[in-house]
């Protein structure tokens, strides 16, 4: 499988494009166009501009609507809830992040739920504007609309979405600490990066549909096995992954009344509820100087901690992204072939010819 090295610049002017002249604002493209190339220069591809194909198979199948606006259940601090309506999910679970970090700045604490957004894409995205915001934050999203993929413990078949989990936490004048994963022991568009590469995947990730190991990702996209039952991606950490996948259900959807993965419809869409709690790390420890350097000096300690391979050297998390954005936003951003077929095909239903991006 071959790729080709794309300028951040000509992808988000791209996407931006596309998501336009399908019918959503400037605003609400620009905010897309950004998350999702910011997501390819992390190194998440899986949650990069190879999503915009299934959006717009989505949308033409009418469900997602540009049109679609969410709306407000309660805005009262701490709490806020807001019901996503299945609104275009970035820019939809940006604003929700905002206006938690605005109240958290103003009272200390935010505790936010967004009920069934469309797929609202890389969740480290969030802890990251909340750091900006200054905010420790602490995110659980649950994956509806879709068939279950992911196995609980001891299990042959699939009862979970891929439910990720991220925390942020702030260093003053410093890079934030970012914990950002999928639930699942591979995320699924990860399981569709290899797909696309041709490629297998290691042993210990992925059932077929009969609950035997397998390396082929096949197993885990329908449409890549049609004769065949659906497998299941393994959970992370055995019991404790597949626990926190089961937390993150109910909390963000379960508890709430959104849509769980058993009870929405399964349709071309994917359908994200996101449950947050944001805090003002200041109300903790008022002295910044005195927050920053406990928090360096331990990660110093950890980073110094002797490698089992030099050639691998002991990261915290967030670091593996940042490098990966400075080494892509040098070189581009690599896109296999069929991602980028895909990616044509979908902005040529829209009159757009992606070669000139
Ligand atoms: P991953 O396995 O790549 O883990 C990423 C996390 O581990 C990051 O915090 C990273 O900094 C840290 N990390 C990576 N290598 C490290 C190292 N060597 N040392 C220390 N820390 C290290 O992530 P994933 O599980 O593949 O998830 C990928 C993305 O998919 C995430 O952004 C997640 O939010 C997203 N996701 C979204 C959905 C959705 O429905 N919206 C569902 C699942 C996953």
């Amino acid at each position: 499988m071959t790729y080709r090295l794309h300028r951040p610049e000509s992808l988000h002017a791209l996407v931006r494009e596309m998501v336009t002249r399908a019918g959503w604002t400037e605003a609400q493209a620009q905010e897309t166009a950004h998350h999702l190339v910011l997501a390819n220069l992390s190194g998440h591809d899986s949650h990069g501009v190879g999503m915009i194909p299934l959006y717009f198979t989505s949308l033409a199948d009418g469900n997602l609507k540009p049109d679609a606006a969410p709306v407000t259940k309660l805005d009262g601090a701490p709490f806020l809830i807001i019901d996503g309506q299945v609104a275009l999910g970035q820019p939809t679970a940006r604003e929700a992040v905002e206006r938690a970090a605005k109240m958290a700045q103003d009272g200390g604490v935010a505790i936010v739920n967004l009920l069934d957004a469309h797929h609202i894409g890389r969740i480290g995205h969030y802890a990251e504007i909340a750091a900006e915001a200054g905010l420790i934050s602490f995110f659980w999203v649950n994956v509806a609309g879709r068939p279950p993929i992911v196995a609980p413990y001891a299990a042959k078949e699939a009862r979970f979405g891929t439910n990720p989990h991220a925390i942020g936490i702030p260093v003053p004048d410093g890079e934030p600490i970012i914990l950002d994963f999928a639930t699942s022991r591979m995320a699924h568009g990860k399981a569709r990066v290899a797909l696309n590469k041709g490629v297998q995947v290691p042993p210990g990730y992925i059932l077929d549909g009969e609950g035997k190991p397998t390396t082929d990702p096949a197993h885990v996209f329908q449409h890549a096995i049609p004769d065949l039952p659906l497998g299941a991606l393994l959970p992370f950490g055995d019991h404790k992954g597949a626990g926190l996948s089961l937390i993150a259900e109910l909390l963000s959807a379960g508890l709430m009344g959104a849509a769980r993965i058993d009870e929405k419809p399964q349709k071309s869409w994917i359908i994200n509820s996101l449950f947050g709690v944001l805090i003002d790390p200041s109300r903790l420890e008022p002295d910044a100087a005195l927050r920053r350097s406990r928090t360096e000096s331990y990660l110093a300690f950890v980073r110094a901690a002797k490698p089992q391979d030099p050639a691998d050297p002991v990261l915290a998390p967030g670091d593996k992204e940042r490098a990966i954005r400075a080494e892509r936003g040098r070189a581009g951003i690599p896109l296999d072939d069929e991602t980028w077929s895909q990616i044509k095909a979908a902005a040529a239903r829209y009159g757009i010819d992606a070669e000139q991006f």
